[in-house]
C-alpha cells in the first residue's frame, strides 16, 4: 500500500509553500524506504518552486535534496544498505545507468537526463513525478541512497548531500591537496563548505569577497587569506597566483578579471549557475593555459567518497536549524542573505503539519 505522508510543498509557480500531503509508494524489489531526520534547504529549491527554472514541473512541488534519514524498509533484492542504517540522499534519484557518463559513475552528467530527486517524471512510477526532502518519508532505489557515516552530526551532514558534493567533486577532479592555492569566490551555502573541504584536503585557500564584511567569518572557517574584490585592486595584486577558483556565485562575475588570478595551468570552476551570460576574454585564458570550466553535483560515486571524506576530516556544514511551519521565512532571509550558512529542517516537525 503507498503511504501517505505530511510534506510542505508549492500548488504553483511563485507561490508560498503549504503544507500538503502525499503519496509514497511501495517500496518496490530494489527500493529503500526512510524517515526523514533532516533535509537542508538549498537555493535550487527556491528557484524551482519561485519560477526561475520555469513554471512548476508538477503541482504540487515538494522540494528538497539534501536529505538525511533512517532506513525503515528495504525491497527484497536491496544489498547496500539495510533496516536502521543512516542514509542520504542528494539531487537526484535515477538514471539510464547504461549510457557512457553513467558507466563512468558520472551519473549527474548522464546522456538520457538524470532523475532529479523532485519535479523529474519518475520511470519507476510511470506517469507520476518524484517529489523531495521536505517530507516525512522518501522512497528511493538503493543505488541513489548514500551512507552517513555515523560519526557526522546528521543534520549538520545534511547539505553534505548538495552543497558539499558540488564543491568537492571539483576540487577532487581539479587536484586540490597540500600546497594547492585554491580561491574560493563567495561564502555562502557553496562557499563555505569550499573552504572547508579545501582546507581539509591541505590547501592554501583564499576568500575572495566583494566587500571586508565576511573577512571575520572567513577566518572562522579556516581560511588562510581574505581579499576584497570590490575595488578591483585584488585582480592585479593576485595575479597569476591561484591553482584553482571556485566561483559560488550564482551572479555574472567579470570572468577575465578572476582568469587573470589563475596561475600556469589554472583551472577556474563555475558552481554556481546564472542564465546571464558572461562575456569570456580569449586572450586572457589562453595566458598561463589557463582553463575555465563548469561541474554540476557530483556522481554517486564520489558523492559516498565525499561524505567518507567529510567524517575523517570532520567537515560538515555550519547550519540554523528550523521546524517545517518556518520554510517560507527561511526562504525570504535566503534571499536576503541572512543565513550562516544553510538552514536545515528538522524531520520532526513535518508530523505536526495540518494540510
Ligand atoms: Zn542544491
Ligand atoms: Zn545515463
Amino acid at each position: 500500500m503507498p503511504t501517505t505522508v505530511n510534506a510542505f510543498g508549492a500548488h504553483e509557480t511563485g507561490q508560498p509553500l503549504v503544507p500538503l500531503t502525499l503519496q509514497r509508494r511501495d517500496v518496490g524489489t530494489h527500493d529503500v524506504k526512510l524517515d526523514i531526520l533532516y533535509c537542508g534547504i538549498c537555493h535550487s529549491d527556491i528557484n524551482f518552486v519561485g519560477g526561475a527554472f520555469g513554471p512548476l514541473p508538477t503541482s504540487p512541488l515538494v522540494p528538497g535534496h539534501e536529505v538525511v534519514g533512517r532506513v525503515t524498509e528495504v525491497g527484497s533484492d536491496v544489498t547496500r544498505h539495510q533496516v536502521g542504517d543512516l542514509v542520504g540522499i542528494g539531487c537526484m534519484v535515477n538514471s539510464c545507468r547504461e549510457c557512457e557518463n553513467c558507466r563512468a559513475g558520472q551519473e549527474q552528467y548522464c546522456l538520457k537526463g538524470h532523475t532529479l530527486v523532485f519535479g523529474s517524471p519518475d520511470p519507476v512510477e510511470p506517469g507520476a513525478h518524484t517529489q523531495g526532502g521536505y517530507s516525512e518519508a522518501i522512497v528511493a532505489p538503493e543505488d541513489f541512497v548514500v551512507r552517513v557515516p555515523e560519526t557526522l552530526d546528521p543534520a549538520a551532514a545534511a547539505p553534505l548531500l548538495c552543497a558539499g558534493i558540488t564543491v568537492y567533486a571539483p576540487l577532487e577532479r581539479f587536484g586540490a591537496r597540500q600546497g594547492t592555492k585554491v580561491a574560493v569566490v563567495g561564502l555562502g551555502g557553496l562557499g563555505h563548505l569550499g573552504v572547508k573541504m579545501a582546507k581539509a584536503m591541505g590547501a592554501d585557500v583564499t576568500v575572495l569577497s566583494q566587500s571586508d564584511s565576511k573577512r571575520e567569518a572567513s577566518t572562522a572557517l579556516g581560511a588562510d587569506h581574505y581579499a576584497v574584490t570590490g575595488d578591483g585592486q585584488a585582480f592585479t595584486e593576485l595575479a597569476n597566483t591561484f591553482d584553482i577558483i571556485l566561483n559560488t556565485v550564482s551572479a555574472p562575475v567579470n570572468l577575465p578579471d578572476y582568469l587573470g588570478m589563475l596561475r600556469l595551468h589554472g583551472t577556474m570552476v563555475n558552481v554556481g549557475v546564472t542564465t546571464e551570460p558572461m562575456p569570456m576574454d580569449v586572450f586572457t585564458l589562453c595566458q598561463n593555459g589557463r582553463s575555465y570550466v563548469g561541474s554540476l553535483f557530483g556522481g554517486i560515486a564520489e558523492t559516498q567518497e565525499m561524505l567518507d571524506f567529510a567524517a575523517e576530516h570532520g567537515v560538515t556544514a555550519d547550519i540554523e536549524m528550523i521546524g517545517a511551519q518556518d520554510i517560507n521565512t527561511a526562504y525570504e532571509r535566503i534571499l536576503a542573505s541572512d543565513v550562516r550558512y544553510r538552514f536545515v529542517i528538522d524531520g520532526a516537525t513535518f508530523a505536526d503539519l495540518k494540510a
